[in-house]
């Protein structure tokens, strides 16, 4: 359930583009996109992931076009797709019409390795008249030998030429239908080139770090690229390249977005406390199954797994749902207030039928309907916590005191 938040950043102004159904730019929010591992001749398979896709969170999705049968593929995928559809095009223009003529809503084109002027030039004509959007991805990987050398090396000053010349190239046919991407596996090197780019042009930005890898480091790295520069205001779209299941990307780019309060929540946020010497119940375990049962579910709201009543529903009193362990049992909160008191085994059911009804019914209607009794139970519960275990039951003080001991020698 949405809340009005604090802005991270004002976002860059930026010209629009569309993408089939998609605004890409401007005031559009930023969306997500992913990339298809299936061979796009295989179309029931690239439309199932496809699905998968959208299901996870997505809003755009590129598919490779490496040869005719994958245009022909695009030809049955683009119809029956939830999704506009981009074509990634790498050495052969001839590609890049073929998807044009396949109905795809958007092109990537890669400057390192479709280098001649005259057959980028028919590519934007082509594009031009069909009034589809191009993205200029150059990637520090496979930037142009040329540049190379003139920089020595994948420098953000030689991404950024890559990436202008070819708009440069796009303009003499009067095409500025255009996306820009420069990224790099060295992520301080991909938040620079992305800074520089961002003040040399007004085209919408996709952020990605590429090569990122498999999770969880992938995740991380992508997201240290990727939320750098939203939080600067930088970035229209997003992908992250993680060597998984797309459908991982898809999650980790809604996830960011919603986290960054850049888009409306639209699953399942589940926090858990990392569990300490307070905790009655293995929080691990429960979060998981939470998670599990919730996730499925797809309901846009905030769910904390916290491991005690003691401290549990006021450190989580800004979830819209939450439950704490204590003396055997689970205290149900909404907001930070015990709405109700169920067995321990129950814990997990009993959360998702509340989860449900908060959709259903909202959090004021749940409120008032809050067990009477539950408050009072969950503070004896409480209480006898704190006089069974004392009230440092980490031993923070202990530790402290040592610390004061030793330091004031
Ligand atoms: S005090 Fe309770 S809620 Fe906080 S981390 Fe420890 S077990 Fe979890």
């Amino acid at each position: 359930m949405s809340r009005p938040g604090i802005v991270v950043a004002e976002r860059r102004k930026t010209r629009q583009v569309h993408v089939g159904s998609v605004a890409v730019g401007g005031d559009a929010p930023v969306s997500v996109q992913s990339m298809t591992t299936t061979k796009t001749a295989d179309v029931d398979g690239t439309l199932a992931q496809i699905y998968a896709l959208k299901g996870a969170g997505v809003d755009l999705v590129r598919c490779t076009c490496n040869d005719l049968g994958a245009a022909e593929g695009l030809a049955r995928i683009v119809p029956r797709s939830p999704v506009p559809i981009i074509a990634d095009i790498h050495f052969h223009y001839e590609m890049a019409l073929a998807a044009l003529e396949a109905g795809v809503a958007g092109l990537r084109l890669n400057p390192g390795n479709l280098r001649k002027p005259e057959e980028i030039k028919i590519v934007a004509s082509e594009a031009k008249d069909r009034k589809i959007p191009i993205r200029i991805g150059v990637n520090a990987g496979s930037l142009d030998k040329a540049l190379y050398a003139k920089y020595g090396g994948a420098t953000p000053e030689a991404l950024v030429e890559s990436a202008l010349h070819e708009l440069e190239l796009f303009g003499e046919v009067g095409f500025e239908d255009v996306a820009f991407s420069v990224k790099a596996s060295n992520v301080p090197l991909m938040i620079e080139s992305y800074r520089l780019l961002s003040e040399s042009t007004d085209h919408p930005l996709h952020l990605g770090v590429t090569e990122a890898g498999p999770p969880p480091a992938g995740i991380i790295k992508a997201t240290a690229g990727i939320a750098s520069l939203l939080t600067e205001g930088i970035g229209d779209t997003i992908r992250y390249s993680l060597t998984a299941d797309p459908v991982e990307e898809a999650k980790a780019g809604r996830q960011l977005l919603e986290a960054l309060g850049l888009r409306e929540r639209k699953g399942l946020d589940l926090i858990a406390c990392p569990s300490c010497g307070r905790a009655e119940i293995d929080v691990i375990a429960v979060a998981k199954a939470a998670q599990s049962a919730l996730e499925s579910l797809n309901l846009p709201i905030q769910v904390a797994v916290m491991g005690c009543v003691v401290n549990g529903p006021g450190e989580a009193r800004e979830a819209d749902l939450g439950i704490a362990a204590g003396r055997h049992k689970g205290h149900l909160f909404i907001r930070g207030k015990i709405v109700g008191v169920v067995k321990e085994d129950e814990m997990v059911s009993a959360l998702v039928e509340e989860a449900k009804k908060i959709v259903e019914e909202g959090i004021e209607a749940r409120l008032a309907a809050a067990d009477a009794s539950a408050e009072a139970e969950a503070e004896r519960d409480r209480a006898e916590l704190l006089n069974l275990q004392g009230d440092d039951v980490n031993h923070s003080e202990q530790v402290i005191a040592e610390i004061r001991r030793k330091r004031s020698h």
